[in-house]
């Protein structure tokens, strides 16, 4: 085994890190406040090539792998979850287009999101969660086009995307069976972003509803065949999972960095706290859990990345663990820091509440236990 970066990952790395840290860390807590997304911040970002690392060149990526994307990942989620949430989303809504699209939607519509615009994937329903098989927004055939009718929640960049990836049944007496994906984009009649959430966490990242009504578009802009939007989306799942282990390991990391200044720092009983030995044992277990995170994420991203044969339950494995460590971790750092960890004058708490989002979404950790132990079973 070689744990060694080539020189590419290596400068990918370095120029997600500088971006991170000039760019995004300094109005993170900003706009964690206003509850705001920063969208010109997030399309630079794309533009840097943050959101196609692993889209082909010849679609304007960097054309790496999944190991190169949760390297970047990671140093985005460590300057603001929220904020490289909202990048991982155009990332995530690339991916039914690489897996499933022709060759003119790839070049139409990955060239789109390296050039900066947001996409938004929308598998998610007020009745459909972790139930996708129970998705009823419908795409009837009319001619040469198709009509969308339904409702998708928890968005994210649902108010503010250039395009919409939407999985819509064709034929609701088939159901899941027929589950479809189609491109809808922005300021085709009938599509509107719903109700904006106000969040506990990631709130630099806008989640919304996005409601189709009578949403008509070309039948060009379906992803794949008919009934094929099932095995899309978990594939989909597949290769972004390790991402969202990443931006959870990113986040960690974050907390942990801040925890360990604190602990330097404290002096209670006439010496840092950091010279107890039960806040050092906290910060040897949370340096463990990290390392341990990290190296799971980058070893199930490689292993994913190679595409030869289904591996969903590795997927599952680092997002699910990655995003049980950053929960546990920033609970931890909230602690180290005390009553300063539990007030806004510091990031610890942020960190914490972001940190809970990575236990929920692309699926809940539960969800991701019943696909490790399909899995194995
Ligand atoms: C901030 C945010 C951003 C999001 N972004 C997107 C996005 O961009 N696109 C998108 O499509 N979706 C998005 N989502 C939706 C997200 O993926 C879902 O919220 C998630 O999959 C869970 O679905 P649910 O909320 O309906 O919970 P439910 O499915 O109702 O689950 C509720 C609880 O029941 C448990 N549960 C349910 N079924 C089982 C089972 N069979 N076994 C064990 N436990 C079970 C769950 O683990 C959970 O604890 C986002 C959500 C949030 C909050």
């Amino acid at each position: 085994m070689n744990f060694d970066l080539t020189e590419e990952q290596l400068a990918m790395q370095k120029a997600a890190r500088e971006f991170a840290e000039k760019e995004i860390a300094p109005v993170a807590a900003e706009y964690d406040e206003k509850e705001e997304m920063p969208v010109d911040l997030i399309r630079r970002a794309q533009i840097q090539g943050f959101a196609s690392v692993n889209i082909p060149e010849e679609y304007g990526g960097a054309g790496m792998d999944e190991v190169t994307l949760c390297l970047v990942t990671e140093e985005l989620g460590r300057a603001c979850a929220g904020i490289a949430t909202s990048i991982g989303a155009s990332s995530l809504a690339s991916l039914p287009i690489l897996l499933a699209g022709s060759e003119e939607q790839k070049k139409r519509y990955l060239r789109a999101v390296a050039e900066g615009k947001l996409a938004a994937f929308c598998l998610t329903e007020p009745n459909a969660g972790s139930d996708v098989g129970s998705i009823s927004t419908t795409a009837i055939k009319d001619g040469d086009s198709y009509v969308i009718n339904g409702c998708k929640c928890f968005i994210t960049n649902g108010g503010y995307a250039d395009f919409y990836v939407v999985f819509a049944v064709t034929d609701p007496e088939r159901g899941a069976r027929s589950l479809t994906p189609f491109v809808v984009e922005k300021g085709t009649p009938g599509l509107s972003p719903g109700k904006k959430e106000k969040k506990m966490g990631i709130r630099a990242s806008n989640t919304s509803e996005v409601i189709f009504d009578q949403v008509k578009i070309p039948e060009t802009n379906r992803l794949g065949k008919e009934g094929g939007g099932f095995r899309t989306a978990m594939e989909t799942f597949d290769l972004s999972r390790p991402m969202i282990g990443a931006l959870a390991v990113g986040l960690a990391q974050a907390a942990f960095e801040l925890a360990v200044k604190h602990a330097k720092e404290r002096v209670q009983f006439g010496k840092p706290i950091a010279a107890q030995q039960a806040v050092q044992f906290m910060l040897a277990d949370m340096a463990m859990q990290i390392e341990a995170a990290r190296s799971l994420v980058l070893r199930m991203a490689y292993h994913v990345g190679k595409r030869q044969q289904r591996l969903s339950h590795y997927s599952a494995m680092a997002k699910c663990f990655a995003g049980d460590v950053a929960m546990r971790v920033t609970t931890d750092a909230v602690q180290i820091l005390g009553g300063y960890g539990y007030t806004r004058d510091y990031a610890a708490e942020k960190y914490m509440r972001d940190a809970k989002i990575m236990q929920i979404y692309e699926g809940t950790n539960q969800i991701q236990r019943l696909v490790i132990a399909n899995g194995i079973l």
